[in-house]
């Protein structure tokens, strides 16, 4: 008996068939989704659901997913009665693939298939295979597909306060041709699939850059332990490009030591090369004069912001930044530190009282230090939702001071390991700063535990939440100022000028 198979599956063998055959036979060899991941999940739950309601009078087929027949039984009966102009969940089975449809609307004689985003690219080439997997399923068990397509969030959307115009909320990307284009390659994937799960043995299938597109893979642990870890991998270069990856492969070059000298490098993969093959960092003379451009008194900023999908608040589009904690070190000229933090607590717009307090905060002269041009996108949307501020935020970007590519262009040991990221950097430049273990580790973490705790009712815990988030932002300014201060001690260095 051939396998059975579901969209989700059919995707996953898409991806890598060794992912697939995983999934059936020992999916306990998967790492658990952590709470991030679990978020984005529920965020989309939430979308989904106000999708249904723009197509109202609809009928929801229940059951798990596991309850096949039954699921398709009620779609069955539901098409059957003209009075249900949609169904929502829709399911069908065809040659052994399943599938539930987030919206089966009546359109004449036929039927519209929508697959609903939380996203705001219908585009997205896995999203047009999800859809064009649902065509088949449905076209094969004789359904008169009309239109088929993406329904994703609009980001142009300008949500005014009350309940949202789900006419502008959403919008419908057409993939009907599409979906009609690949239904040859669908059907030959699907008995391809079936037959490769029908085998005793796994296929034999390496790590690479697939085991990330377009999802990680949960068995990415699994497929690696045991692997000879290699030194400098090839693929922890700089901004690697396919085509780069490709002529190494068919060199059979794994290690950047071992790429020839007249391979063809950008100037940043030149550089980690010759610092790998030489065992030392390489370091631009340049370095000690842009470290001197910073004009003190110095402010080492760092912004946290969430991205709601869904617009809260008058003024707001779907999946905008919106910055809700900024902590800045402030850095006299002698050395001494002072710190200056603001946390928007209430469940309010917070870009007003944002813009005010940085402006405050930040007072008339004095390098504002970033790492990345995340900051400078914060104060550009600041700039936008207050425009009657914009002069005194115009001038807070005049002073940014990114201190991020004077560390590409003039710096890199070969213990970065190809990341300039912060963490990557700051413990090989300063072995002694460390990264405390906190309760949250990143930036989406920060985003999703700040929405989960304007929700929270009980002030203990929502001010535990707030302390946390604190926490992580100051660890990142803290960071700057160590990574600022130990790249003056190495340009002096090499230099040879004293400490
Ligand atoms: S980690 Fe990579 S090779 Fe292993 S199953 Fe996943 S996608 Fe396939």
């Amino acid at each position: 008996m051939s396998a059975r198979l579901s969209k989700t599956r059919f995707i996953a063998g898409r991806q890598c068939e060794l992912r697939l055959w995983n999934d059936i036979h020992r999916r306990e060899l998967a790492t658990p989704w952590g709470e991030t991941q679990q978020a984005v999940f529920d965020r989309g739950t939430r979308v989904g659901e106000l999708a249904c309601q723009r197509y109202p009078g609809g009928t929801l087929v229940g059951y798990k997913p596991w309850e096949r027949e039954p699921a398709i039984a009620e779609t069955q009966r539901l098409m059957q009665d003209p009075s249900v102009p949609a169904i929502y969940e829709a399911a069908f089975e065809h040659h052994g693939l399943y599938v539930r449809v987030d919206v089966l609307a009546r359109n004449g004689s036929g039927w519209d298939l929508i697959e609903v985003k939380a996203s705001t690219r219908p585009e997205k080439e896995v999203f047009q295979q999800d859809v064009a997997v649902q065509y088949w399923t449905l076209t094969g068990a004789g359904l008169d597909i009309v239109n088929a397509g993406v329904l994703v969030l609009n980001r142009d959307y300008l949500y005014e306060g009350g309940d949202y115009d789900l006419r502008q909320l959403f919008r419908f990307g057409d993939a009907t041709e599409h979906c009609i284009e690949v239904q040859g390659a669908i059907e030959a994937d699907v008995q391809r699939f079936q037959a490769m799960l029908g085998a005793d043995q796994p296929p034999d299938i390496a790590v690479g850059d697939h085991c990330f597109t377009p999802y990680e893979c949960p068995y990415y642990a699994h497929c690696c332990a045991g692997l000879p870890e290699l030194d400098h991998p090839v693929s922890s270069l700089y901004r690697l490009r396919a085509s780069q990856r490709e002529a190494l492969d068919a060199l059979g070059v794994e290690e950047i030591a071992d790429i020839p000298s007249d391979f063809d490098l950008n100037a940043v993969q030149a550089r980690m090369r010759q610092a790998v093959i030489e065992g030392t960092p390489w370091i631009s003379p340049r370095l000690h004069d842009e470290l001197r451009t910073l004009t003190p008194p110095a402010y080492f900023l760092d912004f946290e912001a969430f991205m709601p999908a869904l617009p809260p608040y008058p003024g707001t589009r779907p999946f905008q930044s919106l910055p809700f904690l900024y902590w800045i070190h402030k850095q006299a000229p002698d050395g001494s530190l002072e710190h200056l933090d603001y946390l928007h607590e209430e469940p309010t717009d917070p870009r007003r009282a944002i813009a005010e307090r940085l402006i405050e905060d930040l007072g008339d002269h004095g390098s504002i230090v970033v790492y990345s041009a995340y900051e400078r996108r914060m104060i550009n949307d600041l700039i936008e939702a207050c425009p009657d501020r914009a002069e005194r935020l115009e001038a807070i970007r005049e002073r940014l001071w990114d201190l991020l590519p004077i560390v590409r262009n003039n710096f890199y040991h070969p213990d970065f390991q190809g990341s300039y990221s912060i963490k990557a950097v700051l413990p090989v430049v300063d072995p002694d700063s460390g990264w405390a273990e906190l309760e949250i580790a990143d930036g989406m973490a920060a985003a999703m535990a700040y929405e989960n705790a304007l929700e929270i009712t009980g002030a203990e815990q929502r001010d535990e939440v707030f302390a946390e988030l604190k926490a992580y932002c100051e660890q990142d300014t803290e960071a700057m100022v160590r990574l600022h201060h130990a790249l003056l001690q190495i340009s002096k260095t090499s230099r040879g000028e004293e400490h």
